[in-house]
C-alpha cells in the first residue's frame, strides 16, 4: 500500500491498521474516537489536525474520566505524541496504536483508584508487610504480617475486571492465590475460600457489606433467619432466663453447699467422677444432633451447589446488577479478617485467641496420625481446648471458653466484644436456647441425684 498523502488516508489506513478503534467523527481538522478492551475498560479520544499539519503535530485529548488517573492524563497525551515523523501523514496510526497498547497492557486502568487506595492501607501497617505491583500482568504481590503470623499472596486483577471475561474464571475477578502462610490449613482454608467467596459475590452484584455477611460460612440459625421473629424470641427468652437464672444460681449455692458435704463425708473423687461421666453424657447427646444437623447443611450446600450449576449453565451475567468492584474490598478483608487474627482477644477470658507462637497453634491442629506418641496425643488434646473458634458474629473464641459460654447460663448471650454484642453461634454447639435450657436443667437434676446418693454412701 502507498503511504498516505493526506488526513483522509492517514485515517482510512487507521481503519484498516486498527479495526478494533471506533471513530465517531473524523473530519480534515479532527477525529474523535474510542477503544474499548472490556466494557469496563474504555478510553474516549479526541484528535485536532493543525492547519499547518503534518509539519506540526496533531493534539491529542483523552476524555477525562473514572478510566484515566488525572495524573496520568497529562503525561500520555504527550507520550502519545512524542518522535512522531513530522513533515509525514504517517503520524496517527502510530499515536493511536501507542494508545491501544497503553490500554492493553495497563491491567489496572479500571481500578486504578482501587490500587491507589490498597497502597495507602498498606502504608499505614507497621507490622513489616509489604506489597509489590506487576502492572502488565495485573498482579499484585502482597505479604501480611502481625506478630509472628503472615499471610503471603497474589491477586491478579481479570483482564475483564470488575468481571472476569471467561466462564471458566467466573468469580475470579481478582484471583486470590495463597503463596504461603503459618497459619495451619485448616485456618487458612476456611479464610481465603471465605475471601474468595467475597469476590464472587462482588462479582454477581452484591455490595461489599451484603457479600461479606453472606460470604459467612457459619449460618445463622435457621429459626433466626425472619427478624422479626428474632426480636421476639429474644424476648422471650430474656425474661423466661431471668427466672431460669434465679434458678439456676439458687441450685448451683445447693449444689456447692452439698458438694462440700459430700467430698467430707466420702471424698470428692465419687462425686467429681459421677460429675464427669453426666457431662459427657450430655455432650454426646448434643453431638449426635449436630451430626443431623451438619447433615441438614449438606443437603443445602448440594441444594445451593445444584441451583449455581444451573444459573452458570445459562451463563447470564446480565441479568443481575452490575459487577461490582472487588479489589479494595478484598484487601481490606484480608487485611481485617485475616492478618488481624493474631491481635483479636477471646471476648471471655481476655487473652488472645491465638498463642503468640505459631507453632503452638500448628501444634492444635496437627492430625493425630501424625503425632509421635501417646504424650504427644495427650499434649494435643490438652492443647486443643484452647483451639481458636471464630463464631457468627466474626469474633474468635478459645474452644474451652466458647464451650462454656454456650453451654451454661445466661443461654442465647450477646458477644461480650466491644461494640460486637451479637449472639454467638457456632454449627458445633446447639443453637436452640429452649434445648440448650432444658439440657442444662436434667444435668443440673442429675448432679443432685449423684450428690444425693453420694450423701448416704
Ligand atoms: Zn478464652
Ligand atoms: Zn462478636
Amino acid at each position: 500500500m502507498d503511504l498516505p498523502s493526506s488526513i483522509t488516508e492517514e485515517i482510512a489506513e487507521l481503519k484498516t491498521a486498527l479495526p478494533k478503534v471506533k471513530i465517531q467523527t473524523a473530519t480534515n481538522s479532527f477525529l474523535i474516537g474510542s477503544y474499548q478492551r472490556t466494557p469496563y475498560t474504555c478510553i474516549k479520544f479526541t484528535i485536532t489536525f493543525p492547519s499547518e499539519y503534518p509539519s506540526h503535530s496533531f493534539i491529542v485529548d483523552i476524555k477525562q474520566d473514572e478510566v484515566v488517573p488525572p495524573g496520568l492524563k497529562k503525561k500520555l497525551e504527550s507520550d502519545l505524541v512524542a518522535d512522531l515523523p513530522l513533515g509525514h501523514y504517517q503520524q496517527l496510526v502510530t499515536t493511536v496504536t501507542r494508545l491501544v497498547q497503553f490500554i492493553d497492557n495497563n491491567r489496572f486502568l479500571p481500578c486504578w483508584k482501587e490500587l491507589k487506595q490498597v497502597m495507602n492501607l498498606l502504608k499505614k501497617d507497621d507490622s513489616g508487610s509489604t506489597i509489590s505491583i506487576i502492572e502488565s500482568k495485573g498482579k499484585i504481590k502482597l505479604k501480611l504480617c502481625r506478630k509472628k503470623y503472615f499471610y503471603n499472596c497474589s491477586i491478579t486483577v481479570d483482564e475483564g475486571y470488575p468481571s472476569t471475561t471467561t466462564h471458566e474464571d467466573w468469580g475470579k475477578a481478582c484471583l486470590l492465590n495463597l503463596i504461603s502462610t503459618n497459619l495451619p490449613p485448616k485456618l487458612e482454608k476456611m479464610l481465603t475460600s471465605q475471601a474468595l467467596e467475597v469476590i464472587r459475590r462482588m462479582q454477581d452484584g452484591m455490595t461489599a457489606e451484603k457479600a461479606l455477611v453472606l460470604s459467612n460460612p457459619i449460618r445463622q440459625p435457621k429459626m433466626d433467619d425472619d427478624d422479626s421473629k428474632k426480636d421476639i424470641g429474644e424476648k422471650l427468652t430474656k425474661d423466661k432466663l431471668k427466672s431460669l437464672k434465679h434458678d439456676i444460681d439458687t441450685l448451683s449455692t445447693v449444689r456447692d453447699l452439698r458438694e462440700k458435704d459430700a467430698s467430707r463425708v466420702q471424698g470428692k473423687d465419687h462425686v467429681l467422677k459421677a460429675h464427669a461421666k453426666e457431662r459427657k453424657a450430655a455432650r454426646r447427646a448434643i453431638h449426635r444432633i449436630t451430626d443431623q444437623e451438619l447433615k441438614y447443611d449438606q443437603e443445602m450446600e448440594a441444594k445451593w451447589r445444584e441451583e449455581e450449576e444451573a444459573r452458570m449453565s445459562g451463563y447470564n451475567f446480565g441479568s443481575g446488577n452490575a459487577p461490582q468492584p472487588s479489589l479494595l474490598s478484598l484487601v481490606i478483608f484480608l487485611q481485617e479478617k485475616i492478618q488481624n487474627v493474631p491481635d483479636s482477644k477471646c471476648p471471655c477470658c481476655d487473652k488472645l485467641a491465638l498463642p503468640a507462637d505459631p507453632n503452638k497453634l500448628k501444634f492444635m491442629y496437627l492430625p493425630v496420625s501424625e503425632c509421635k506418641n501417646d504424650k504427644e496425643k495427650k499434649d494435643r488434646k490438652v492443647a486443643r481446648t484452647m483451639r481458636p473458634i471464630r463464631v457468627y458474629c466474626g469474633c474468635w473464641y478459645h474452644y474451652k471458653c466458647l464451650d462454656k459460654f454456650i453451654l451454661e447460663p445466661p443461654f442465647g448471650a450477646e458477644c461480650p466484644t466491644p461494640g460486637c454484642g451479637r449472639r454467638v453461634f457456632h454449627p458445633d454447639w446447639p443453637d436452640d436456647m429452649k434445648r440448650l435450657e432444658r439440657e442444662w436443667a436434667s444435668h443440673q437434676a442429675r448432679l443432685r441425684e449423684v450428690e444425693d446418693a453420694a450423701l448416704f454412701l
